[in-house]
Protein backbone atom coordinates (compact mmCIF):
# COMPACT_ATOMS: atom_id res chain seq x y z
CA UNK A 1 0.00 0.00 0.00
CA UNK A 2 2.93 2.57 0.68
CA UNK A 3 4.74 1.30 -2.12
CA UNK A 4 1.25 2.10 -4.26
CA UNK A 5 1.20 5.74 -2.30
CA UNK A 6 4.19 6.80 -3.36
CA UNK A 7 4.15 5.34 -6.68
CA UNK A 8 1.02 7.11 -7.78
CA UNK A 9 1.01 9.90 -5.38
CA UNK A 10 4.94 10.91 -6.28
CA UNK A 11 6.72 9.39 -8.63
CA UNK A 12 5.07 8.40 -11.64
CA UNK A 13 3.59 12.09 -11.48
CA UNK A 14 7.48 13.06 -12.41
CA UNK A 15 7.41 10.11 -15.79
CA UNK A 16 4.83 11.98 -18.21
CA UNK A 17 4.10 9.41 -20.37
CA UNK A 18 2.81 7.31 -17.14
CA UNK A 19 0.66 10.35 -16.80
CA UNK A 20 -2.87 8.99 -18.01
CA UNK A 21 -4.85 11.51 -20.34
CA UNK A 22 -8.63 10.26 -18.67
CA UNK A 23 -6.55 12.17 -15.77
CA UNK A 24 -4.73 14.80 -17.71
CA UNK A 25 -7.18 16.52 -19.49
CA UNK A 26 -9.34 17.10 -16.59
CA UNK A 27 -6.26 18.67 -14.69
CA UNK A 28 -6.65 20.84 -18.15
CA UNK A 29 -9.69 21.40 -18.06
CA UNK A 30 -9.15 22.29 -14.12
CA UNK A 31 -6.60 24.60 -14.84
CA UNK A 32 -8.71 26.44 -17.66
CA UNK A 33 -11.83 27.16 -15.44
CA UNK A 34 -9.60 28.52 -12.81
CA UNK A 35 -7.91 30.63 -15.15
CA UNK A 36 -10.47 31.71 -17.41
CA UNK A 37 -13.59 30.15 -15.98
CA UNK A 38 -14.67 28.64 -19.02
CA UNK A 39 -14.30 24.86 -19.97
CA UNK A 40 -12.54 25.43 -23.13
CA UNK A 41 -9.42 24.47 -23.33
CA UNK A 42 -8.21 25.41 -26.40
CA UNK A 43 -9.12 25.86 -29.90
CA UNK A 44 -7.85 23.35 -33.07
CA UNK A 45 -6.23 25.30 -36.15
CA UNK A 46 -5.42 24.63 -39.52
CA UNK A 47 -2.09 25.16 -39.91
CA UNK A 48 -0.01 24.78 -43.07
CA UNK A 49 -2.64 21.94 -44.61
CA UNK A 50 -3.28 20.35 -41.02
CA UNK A 51 -4.96 20.30 -37.95
CA UNK A 52 -2.51 21.51 -35.05
CA UNK A 53 -4.48 22.18 -30.87
CA UNK A 54 -3.14 25.04 -29.75
CA UNK A 55 -4.17 27.62 -27.33
CA UNK A 56 -2.58 28.73 -23.82
CA UNK A 57 -2.58 25.69 -21.81
CA UNK A 58 -0.96 23.72 -24.97
CA UNK A 59 1.78 25.80 -25.64
CA UNK A 60 2.86 25.45 -22.10
CA UNK A 61 2.01 21.80 -20.88
CA UNK A 62 1.87 19.99 -23.99
CA UNK A 63 -0.73 18.08 -26.12
CA UNK A 64 -3.42 16.07 -24.55
CA UNK A 65 -5.85 13.71 -25.42
CA UNK A 66 -9.24 12.49 -24.69
CA UNK A 67 -10.33 16.31 -25.47
CA UNK A 68 -13.73 16.86 -27.19
CA UNK A 69 -13.94 19.11 -30.77
CA UNK A 70 -16.96 21.43 -31.89
CA UNK A 71 -16.57 22.12 -35.07
CA UNK A 72 -17.02 25.94 -35.90
CA UNK A 73 -18.44 24.99 -39.52
CA UNK A 74 -21.73 23.42 -38.16
CA UNK A 75 -21.33 20.96 -41.53
CA UNK A 76 -17.94 20.15 -40.72
CA UNK A 77 -16.94 16.75 -38.85
CA UNK A 78 -14.66 16.55 -36.38
CA UNK A 79 -11.82 15.28 -36.04
CA UNK A 80 -11.25 17.20 -39.29
CA UNK A 81 -12.30 21.04 -38.72
CA UNK A 82 -11.35 24.06 -36.80
CA UNK A 83 -13.26 24.20 -33.95
CA UNK A 84 -12.90 24.69 -30.08
CA UNK A 85 -11.54 21.78 -27.94
CA UNK A 86 -13.13 20.74 -24.21
CA UNK A 87 -12.54 17.84 -22.08
CA UNK A 88 -14.07 14.92 -23.07
CA UNK A 89 -14.80 13.58 -19.75
CA UNK A 90 -17.27 13.86 -16.78
CA UNK A 91 -16.91 17.42 -15.39
CA UNK A 92 -16.99 17.16 -11.70
CA UNK A 93 -13.45 16.14 -10.91
CA UNK A 94 -12.62 19.10 -12.87
CA UNK A 95 -15.29 21.44 -10.86
CA UNK A 96 -13.74 20.19 -8.13
CA UNK A 97 -9.85 20.84 -9.22
CA UNK A 98 -10.70 24.37 -10.37
CA UNK A 99 -10.30 25.91 -6.51
CA UNK A 100 -7.30 23.85 -5.43
CA UNK A 101 -5.77 25.09 -8.68
CA UNK A 102 -6.48 28.69 -8.01
CA UNK A 103 -4.76 28.70 -4.53
CA UNK A 104 -2.12 26.64 -6.13
CA UNK A 105 -1.67 30.02 -8.72
CA UNK A 106 -1.25 32.36 -5.47
CA UNK A 107 2.24 30.97 -5.38
CA UNK A 108 2.83 31.54 -9.03
CA UNK A 109 2.47 30.03 -12.34
CA UNK A 110 0.83 26.52 -12.26
CA UNK A 111 3.41 24.03 -13.37
CA UNK A 112 1.37 20.54 -14.81
CA UNK A 113 3.50 18.82 -12.60
CA UNK A 114 2.69 20.49 -9.45
CA UNK A 115 -0.72 20.68 -10.62
CA UNK A 116 -1.05 16.71 -11.42
CA UNK A 117 0.30 16.28 -8.27
CA UNK A 118 -1.66 18.57 -5.83
CA UNK A 119 -4.73 17.04 -7.26
CA UNK A 120 -4.17 13.67 -7.07
CA UNK A 121 -3.57 14.72 -3.09
CA UNK A 122 -6.63 16.38 -2.90
CA UNK A 123 -9.10 14.96 -4.85
CA UNK A 124 -7.77 11.00 -4.91
CA UNK A 125 -5.31 10.31 -2.21
CA UNK A 126 -6.46 11.90 0.84
CA UNK A 127 -10.12 11.61 0.81
CA UNK A 128 -9.30 7.95 -0.10
CA UNK A 129 -7.76 7.28 2.91
CA UNK A 130 -10.00 9.68 5.26
CA UNK A 131 -12.80 7.10 3.90
CA UNK A 132 -10.66 4.18 4.64
CA UNK A 133 -10.01 5.17 8.17
CA UNK A 134 -13.31 6.90 9.23
CA UNK A 135 -16.23 6.06 7.35
CA UNK A 136 -15.25 2.20 5.99
CA UNK A 137 -15.74 0.12 9.15
CA UNK A 138 -19.19 2.36 9.91
CA UNK A 139 -20.35 1.42 6.33
CA UNK A 140 -19.37 -2.03 7.01
CA UNK A 141 -21.51 -1.69 10.50
CA UNK A 142 -24.03 0.17 9.34
CA UNK A 143 -25.34 -1.25 5.45
CA UNK A 144 -23.50 -4.27 5.26
CA UNK A 145 -23.30 -6.54 8.01
CA UNK A 146 -26.33 -4.92 9.98
CA UNK A 147 -27.15 -6.13 13.88
CA UNK A 148 -23.91 -7.44 13.41
CA UNK A 149 -21.07 -5.81 14.31
CA UNK A 150 -17.71 -6.32 11.74
CA UNK A 151 -15.36 -7.44 14.95
CA UNK A 152 -17.87 -10.04 15.81
CA UNK A 153 -18.47 -11.41 12.63
CA UNK A 154 -14.77 -12.01 11.94
CA UNK A 155 -14.24 -13.91 15.93
CA UNK A 156 -17.97 -15.26 16.50
CA UNK A 157 -18.51 -18.69 14.23
CA UNK A 158 -22.26 -18.53 15.53
CA UNK A 159 -22.72 -15.02 14.71
CA UNK A 160 -21.53 -15.56 11.30
CA UNK A 161 -23.37 -17.92 10.60
CA UNK A 162 -26.44 -16.24 11.71
CA UNK A 163 -25.16 -13.39 9.44
CA UNK A 164 -24.78 -15.48 6.69
CA UNK A 165 -28.14 -16.89 7.07
CA UNK A 166 -29.98 -13.38 7.45
CA UNK A 167 -28.26 -12.37 4.47
CA UNK A 168 -27.15 -14.55 1.89
CA UNK A 169 -29.08 -14.12 -1.81
CA UNK A 170 -29.16 -15.68 -4.34
CA UNK A 171 -27.26 -14.60 -7.37
CA UNK A 172 -27.72 -14.47 -11.06
CA UNK A 173 -25.33 -17.34 -12.59
CA UNK A 174 -24.92 -19.52 -10.10
CA UNK A 175 -23.40 -23.19 -11.71
CA UNK A 176 -21.34 -25.65 -10.67
CA UNK A 177 -23.49 -26.71 -7.64
CA UNK A 178 -24.05 -30.60 -9.55
CA UNK A 179 -20.73 -30.31 -11.70
CA UNK A 180 -19.65 -33.15 -14.05
CA UNK A 181 -16.42 -34.57 -13.97
CA UNK A 182 -13.61 -37.24 -14.64
CA UNK A 183 -14.42 -40.40 -12.94
CA UNK A 184 -11.15 -39.91 -10.38
CA UNK A 185 -12.59 -36.31 -9.57
CA UNK A 186 -14.34 -36.63 -5.75
CA UNK A 187 -16.70 -33.39 -5.97
CA UNK A 188 -17.89 -34.40 -9.49
CA UNK A 189 -21.72 -35.31 -8.75
CA UNK A 190 -22.07 -36.31 -12.32
CA UNK A 191 -20.04 -38.06 -15.36
CA UNK A 192 -19.07 -36.15 -18.41
CA UNK A 193 -22.91 -37.19 -19.93
CA UNK A 194 -24.95 -35.57 -16.79
CA UNK A 195 -25.27 -39.29 -15.81
CA UNK A 196 -25.75 -38.92 -11.79
CA UNK A 197 -23.15 -41.30 -10.53
CA UNK A 198 -24.36 -44.01 -8.32
CA UNK A 199 -27.97 -43.36 -9.52
CA UNK A 200 -29.35 -45.06 -12.29
CA UNK A 201 -31.56 -43.50 -15.20
CA UNK A 202 -31.21 -39.62 -13.58
CA UNK A 203 -29.03 -36.75 -15.35
CA UNK A 204 -28.58 -33.68 -13.95
CA UNK A 205 -29.08 -31.04 -17.39
CA UNK A 206 -28.87 -27.46 -16.33
CA UNK A 207 -26.42 -24.53 -14.97
CA UNK A 208 -25.52 -26.71 -12.08
CA UNK A 209 -23.64 -29.43 -14.19
CA UNK A 210 -21.03 -26.96 -15.41
CA UNK A 211 -17.69 -28.11 -13.92
CA UNK A 212 -16.83 -24.41 -13.39
CA UNK A 213 -17.46 -20.91 -13.91
CA UNK A 214 -17.85 -19.58 -17.62
CA UNK A 215 -16.23 -16.25 -18.32
CA UNK A 216 -19.92 -15.51 -19.42
CA UNK A 217 -23.26 -14.74 -18.96
CA UNK A 218 -25.09 -18.45 -18.50
CA UNK A 219 -27.85 -18.70 -20.25
CA UNK A 220 -26.35 -19.90 -23.59
CA UNK A 221 -24.33 -22.18 -21.78
CA UNK A 222 -26.94 -23.93 -20.40
CA UNK A 223 -28.92 -24.17 -23.68
CA UNK A 224 -25.52 -25.36 -25.29
CA UNK A 225 -25.46 -27.85 -22.18
CA UNK A 226 -28.70 -29.57 -23.11
CA UNK A 227 -28.03 -29.77 -26.71
CA UNK A 228 -24.86 -31.38 -26.34
CA UNK A 229 -26.62 -33.72 -23.46
CA UNK A 230 -29.66 -34.41 -25.97
CA UNK A 231 -27.79 -35.27 -28.94
CA UNK A 232 -25.55 -37.97 -26.75
CA UNK A 233 -28.62 -39.50 -25.29
CA UNK A 234 -30.19 -39.39 -28.74
CA UNK A 235 -27.39 -41.06 -30.33
CA UNK A 236 -27.30 -43.58 -27.65
C1 LIG B 1 -32.27 -12.02 -12.47
C2 LIG B 1 -31.47 -12.87 -13.41
C3 LIG B 1 -30.99 -12.31 -14.59
C4 LIG B 1 -30.23 -13.08 -15.47
N1 LIG B 1 -29.80 -12.53 -16.63
C5 LIG B 1 -29.11 -13.27 -17.50
C6 LIG B 1 -28.69 -12.71 -18.74
O1 LIG B 1 -28.94 -11.56 -19.07
N2 LIG B 1 -27.98 -13.51 -19.59
C7 LIG B 1 -27.65 -14.80 -19.28
O2 LIG B 1 -26.99 -15.48 -20.08
N3 LIG B 1 -28.05 -15.34 -18.11
C8 LIG B 1 -28.78 -14.62 -17.23
N4 LIG B 1 -29.19 -15.17 -16.04
C9 LIG B 1 -28.80 -16.55 -15.74
C10 LIG B 1 -29.65 -17.56 -16.47
O3 LIG B 1 -31.03 -17.18 -16.41
C11 LIG B 1 -29.44 -18.89 -15.77
O4 LIG B 1 -28.07 -19.22 -15.74
C12 LIG B 1 -30.14 -20.00 -16.52
O5 LIG B 1 -31.52 -19.72 -16.63
C13 LIG B 1 -29.94 -21.30 -15.76
O6 LIG B 1 -30.74 -22.29 -16.35
P1 LIG B 1 -31.17 -23.56 -15.53
O7 LIG B 1 -31.93 -24.41 -16.48
O8 LIG B 1 -29.96 -24.15 -14.88
O9 LIG B 1 -32.09 -23.04 -14.32
P2 LIG B 1 -33.48 -22.26 -14.37
O10 LIG B 1 -33.59 -21.42 -15.61
O11 LIG B 1 -33.59 -21.58 -13.06
O12 LIG B 1 -34.55 -23.41 -14.49
C14 LIG B 1 -34.93 -24.20 -13.38
C15 LIG B 1 -36.37 -24.58 -13.59
O13 LIG B 1 -36.69 -25.59 -12.65
C16 LIG B 1 -37.96 -25.28 -12.13
N5 LIG B 1 -38.07 -25.96 -10.84
C17 LIG B 1 -37.43 -25.68 -9.69
N6 LIG B 1 -37.77 -26.53 -8.72
C18 LIG B 1 -38.63 -27.37 -9.27
C19 LIG B 1 -39.34 -28.51 -8.79
N7 LIG B 1 -39.23 -28.95 -7.54
N8 LIG B 1 -40.17 -29.16 -9.63
C20 LIG B 1 -40.30 -28.76 -10.91
N9 LIG B 1 -39.65 -27.69 -11.44
C21 LIG B 1 -38.84 -27.03 -10.62
C22 LIG B 1 -37.99 -23.79 -12.01
O14 LIG B 1 -39.31 -23.31 -11.94
C23 LIG B 1 -37.29 -23.41 -13.32
O15 LIG B 1 -38.21 -23.31 -14.39
C24 LIG B 1 -29.94 -14.42 -15.15
C25 LIG B 1 -30.41 -14.97 -13.95
C26 LIG B 1 -31.17 -14.20 -13.09
C27 LIG B 1 -31.70 -14.81 -11.83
Amino acid sequence: MLLLLVAYGWLFVYFERLNNPNELVRVYAARSLAEHGSWLIGRRELRGGRFVDEGPIDSEWGYVNDKALTCDDPRARPPACAGRLFAAKAPAASLLGAPVLAVLRLFGPVQKTAAVLVLRWVLVILPSVAFWILLRRWMIDHFIVEGFRFDQLMTDDEALEAFIRKAGIGVWHATCTCRMGADDDPMAVTDNQGRVRGVSGLRVVDASLFPCVPCANTNFPTLMTAEKISDMMLAQ
